[in-house]
């Protein structure tokens, strides 16, 4: 089926699939984001992908896990009950990575896996974009901005 799907396709894909017929192991994985209900019970609380992967496509995971370390370490750190900082943490991020993960809902995906050659175009012009860009444009550097949903102490520098 996957050679069916990608057989009109040139540059280094008919190589790619002559490979994959001489190859005797495939690896091949999907992509998923991780969305909990609730990051903690009792005292037991959960952090970065575990909390809230957003899946490898935004970028933005390893941000997100060092991000929410900080809040939870400051907040375990400013409340003297257990269960108002891990509630206060969660309060706070959850927002944030949401914001992160539905970045990917609708159209983020064709840039690293453009299904058809209208998405290749599109992909294409905004690589080129990227050129022009300031590092305060770009989407990317405003995403993991988080003072975008909360005053935090110490995070808007
Ligand atoms: C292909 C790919 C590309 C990515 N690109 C980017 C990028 O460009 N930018 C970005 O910000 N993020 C990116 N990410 C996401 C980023 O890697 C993750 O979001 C980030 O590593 C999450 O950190 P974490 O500490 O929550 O989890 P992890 O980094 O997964 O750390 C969890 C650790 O726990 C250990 N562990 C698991 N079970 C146990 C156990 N029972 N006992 C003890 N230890 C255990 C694991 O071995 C692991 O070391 C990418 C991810 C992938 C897969």
């Amino acid at each position: 089926m996957f050679q069916v799907l990608v057989k009109n396709i040139s540059g280094i894909v008919p190589k790619l699939l002559e490979a994959l017929d001489k190859s005797e192991e495939i690896f091949f994985d999907t992509t998923t984001q991780v969305i909990m209900d609730d990051w903690s019970k009792d005292n037991i609380v959960l952090t970065g992908d575990a909390a809230h992967a957003p899946s490898f496509l935004t970028g933005q995971g390893s941000s997100l896990a060092m991000i929410g370390s900080y809040i939870l370490a400051n907040e375990l750190k400013n409340n003297n009950n257990i269960n108002d900082a891990l509630s206060t943490y969660e309060k706070i991020m959850k927002p944030f990575a949401e914001i992160n993960q539905k970045a990917i809902e609708n159209e983020g995906s064709f840039i690293l896996y453009p299904k058809n050659e209208e998405e290749m175009e599109k992909r294409s012009v905004i690589l080129k974009q990227l050129e022009n860009m300031n590092k305060e444009d770009m989407e990317a550097h405003d995403m993991i901005d988080i003072t975008r949903v909360i005053e935090y102490p110490n995070l808007s520098n």
